[in-house]
């Protein structure tokens, strides 16, 4: 039977790599019936809203969905819709595994780390008080009378809740995918040294809920450090648990270790839903050019799979993708030796390229 599934295209150059990744899944065998539905900047001026109810009703309907990057202003205009549908549809694990594939542009060969992210709480929970506005004067009189602290009064600010009931969820998650996936450890990362009633409490939770699952290493890094060593020693790391903006910043990080952001996939998975989503935005300078990288977004096609339960497919895929990149030869500018390589084929001819592999593997 054919797996519903919602599709959404994305903007900037969402469009041209997640239809290289219904393409590729489709070529997989496995049988989809997509539901095909807008949010980004795209559908703004036509429906009025970047994120559609219809968009919402279909992925709570079908449960699974696949979606190209959207982009988001940077300081005023719209809240990001990514964050707005993690919320929404309480998808409070972001997945991203990062691991080298031979073949790729890195100084690095033996990375396998899973980034397990927080994705509801934190500084991104978007409670947020503007500079100068009425609440935000009265936000700061009242909390410097409460903490006995000076807020400068030309601040804006904003809020960074931490909570037990959100933090036991996401370290069950990371200890249930180590178990599952036959992971030997699980790294808690945090700046609890200095944030100790949110980050502090984040790294008790963590510890407590580490108590269950004895056959796991535990471990707990602050994030500073946690950075200079997985560049210095990533082989060290398995499993990363982290807050929502740790989280986010170390997906970064870890995607350049692993040749950058074109071949970094990820998944948002709540209890009763999934999003699939490339680590990468929209890349709006390459913006109908078929010039990205589609792999993060087929290899985030292949997290699909597996969640679908088409772990023979989803092999088959990682190894056609792996193939591919190995060969180096239809592979777009991003894995060439140099940026203007003549011989960087385009984002849908790297498509096709995966296409025929599959077909060898
Ligand atoms: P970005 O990830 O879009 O691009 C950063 C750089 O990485 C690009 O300039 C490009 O050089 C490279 N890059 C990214 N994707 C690539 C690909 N597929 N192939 C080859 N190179 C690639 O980050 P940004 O420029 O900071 O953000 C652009 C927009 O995307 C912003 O509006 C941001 O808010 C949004 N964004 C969306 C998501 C999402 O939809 N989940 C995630 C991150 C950023």
């Amino acid at each position: 039977m054919a797996h519903k599934v919602t599709l959404i295209p994305g903007d900037g150059t969402g469009p041209e790599v997640s239809e290289s990744a219904r393409r590729v899944l489709e070529a997989t065998g496995v049988q989809f019936d997509w539901d095909i539905q807008q949010a980004g900047t795209d559908v703004m001026e036509k429906l009025g809203t970047v994120l559609p109810e219809e968009t919402l009703k279909s992925i709570k309907r079908n449960k699974v969905a696949i979606k190209g990057p959207i982009t988001t202003p940077v300081g005023g205009g719209f809240r990001s819709v990514n964050v707005a549908l993690r919320m929404a549809l309480d998808l409070y694990a972001c997945v991203r595994p990062c691991k080298t594939y031979k073949g790729v542009r890195s100084r690095y060969d033996k990375v396998d780390i899973v980034i397990v992210r927080e994705n509801t709480e934190d500084l991104y929970a978007g409670i947020e008080f503007e500079k100068g506005a009425p609440e935000t004067k009265r936000f700061i009189k009242y909390v410097s009378k409460l903490s006995g602290q000076k807020i400068r009064e030309d601040s804006g600010i904003s809020i960074k809740p931490i909570s037990v009931t959100g933090t036991k969820r996401i370290v069950k998650f990371a200890f249930e995918y180590a178990r599952k996936n036959d992971r030997k450890k699980v790294t808690a990362v945090h700046k609890a040294n200095i944030m100790k009633f949110s980050d502090g409490l984040f790294l008790s939770v963590a510890r407590e809920v580490a108590k269950e699952y004895p056959g796991i290493l535990f471990e707990d890094r602050i994030v500073d450090n946690l950075c200079q060593q997985v560049v210095a020693r990533p082989e060290e790391y398995d499993v990363l648990v982290l807050p929502n903006l740790y989280g986010d910043i170390i997906s970064d990080l870890c995607a350049g270790l692993i040749g950058g952001l074109g071949v970094a996939p990820g998944a948002n998975i709540g209890d009763g839903c999934a999003v699939f989503e490339p680590t990468h935005g929209s890349a709006p300078k390459y913006t109908g050019m078929n010039r990205a990288n589609p792999t993060a977004t087929i290899l985030s096609g292949m997290l699909m799979l597996r969640y679908l339960g088409e772990k023979e497919a989803a092999n088959r895929l990682e190894k056609a993708v792996a193939a591919v990149i190995a060969e180096g030869k239809h592979v777009t500018y991003d894995m060439k030796p140099t940026r203007d390589d003549p011989t960087a084929v385009g984002t849908s001819q790297m498509a096709d390229a995966i296409i025929a592999k599959l077909k060898e593997v």
